[in-house]
């Protein structure tokens, strides 16, 4: 079969290419991302949408504030993502998510999610939430060795929290109010018994997550962990083709982990994401579909663009995304979340989209990250060492980091 060597946006070309590319590089998985469009999608977000008033009526006595609070909601989510009409949506084990930092729809964090949003309109009482999500690092190790890991001064020390200890940040956490906590590292997935523990035994008034490379993610394991009460899963895969993963990861198994790890994720009814670090030498119209074909093909719900920051091991390094494959990079997400030619695609979640256009909700706002000593951070990329989560004084530390929030947008 011969490679792809011509990228156009039309349905037709597209559909062409994914055949090819199913061929030539993945052969064996008949997976397909399950996405809602067209009538059931309208029929869904109409139930979602009366279930907002539901809880617009239950914060609120006044009727104008029922409909300022509804036009509040409404504007919020036009200031992240524009005037673009919602195409599609995903149903995994029940529940309906149309991104993937919204818990799902008949979840209970759903009620919470939109509660503590509405909070910012006007503050109502025992408003749940005070992190939409948080990053937790519970282990510095890790096998592999990526160009632009964010953890690389740190990596593979001893690890100095215990499962105590995470429970204990966890609780604290929770205490607190999270909607997601995602444990991340390293690689958390080397730590399977320690994960499984903590999954066991958090309170389930949060939806934990993990970020991993896949690394060897088993069906049993994945079984175990969503037996555990494992939400769903965020694998790093920075490249279509397998050779080029494996070197940006530095190790030879990474891609062949990365794709199994998502099949036994989705064959265990999780919510699973494709992770990419997108850079300048990746961006181009046709890497960018060959990415999403094998997204799609693979059956993965979302795939995360990350932009390349000059932290850790791409300390120093010129990696700041150009103008012009920003503008590339920008317009690929909108058509692929928003044109009717691809409703069958995964949805991307893209960070530095709303960034740049509504600033940043990390920073102590409505995210931070908890690195492997237990140390605050803005985010996992804005390393500020902002205090200790398991400090007395880490509510004053988090409201000094609430209050610069973040540095860049
Ligand atoms: S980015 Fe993640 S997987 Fe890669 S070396 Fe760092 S901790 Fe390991």
């Amino acid at each position: 079969m011969n490679e792809v060597t011509t990228i156009s946006v039309s349905k037709q070309t597209f559909m062409m290419e994914s055949t090819t590319f199913k061929n030539v590089s993945y052969k064996n998985h008949s997976a397909q991302c399950k996405t809602i469009s067209g009538l059931q999608k309208t029929l869904w977000l109409f139930v979602i949408r009366c279930s907002l008033f539901g809880i617009l009526l239950k914060a609120y006595k006044s009727p104008l504030n029922w409909y300022l609070g509804l036009r509040y909601l409404i504007q919020l989510r036009k200031k992240f993502l524009g005037n673009f009409k919602l195409k599609k949506m995903v149903k995994v084990d029940g529940k309906y998510y149309i991104g993937l930092y919204t818990p799902g729809y008949f979840d209970d964090n759903y009620r919470r999610f939109i509660t503590s949003e509405l909070n910012y309109f006007k503050p109502i009482k025992g408003a749940g939430l005070r992190f939409n999500h948080v990053h937790l690092a519970i282990t510095h190790k890790c096998a592999l060795q990526c160009d632009h890991c964010y953890t690389w001064d740190t990596l593979n020390q001893k690890d100095q929290l215990d499962e105590e200890d995470l429970l204990k940040v966890i609780s604290r956490l929770q205490n607190m109010g999270t909607g997601q906590i995602h444990l991340t590292g390293g690689e958390p997935l080397l730590k399977i018994n320690l994960l499984i523990n903590l999954l066991n035994k958090a309170n389930k008034n949060s939806n934990i997550w993990i970020n991993t490379s896949g690394y060897r993610l088993t069906f049993s394991k994945a079984k175990q962990l969503k037996k555990a009460g494992l939400t769903g899963i965020f694998i790093s895969l920075d490249h279509f083709d397998e050779e080029m993963h494996n070197s940006f990861r530095g190790f030879k198994h990474a891609y062949h982990w990365a794709l199994e790890g998502a099949k036994n994720a989705i064959a265990n009814n999780m919510v699973v994401a494709f992770s990419v670090c997108i850079t300048n030498d990746f961006v181009s119209e046709e890497n960018l579909m060959k990415y999403m074909l094998l997204a799609k093909n693979i059956g993965v719900h979302f795939v995360q663009y990350l932009e390349p920051k000059p932290v850790g091991h791409f300390e120093g390094r010129d990696v700041k995304l150009s103008d012009d494959n920003l503008k590339i990079l920008e317009s690929f997400f909108v058509k692929m979340n928003y044109s009717n030619d691809f409703l069958d695609f995964p949805i991307i979640s893209y960070h530095g989209y709303y960034q740049r256009r509504q600033g940043c909700f990390a920073g102590g706002n409505r995210s931070v990250y908890i690195d492997a000593k237990g140390n605050l951070n803005a985010c996992n990329f804005c390393h500020t060492n902002s205090g200790n989560i398991l400090s007395k004084d880490f509510n004053l530390a988090l409201a000094n980091l609430s209050k610069k929030g973040c540095s860049i947008y």
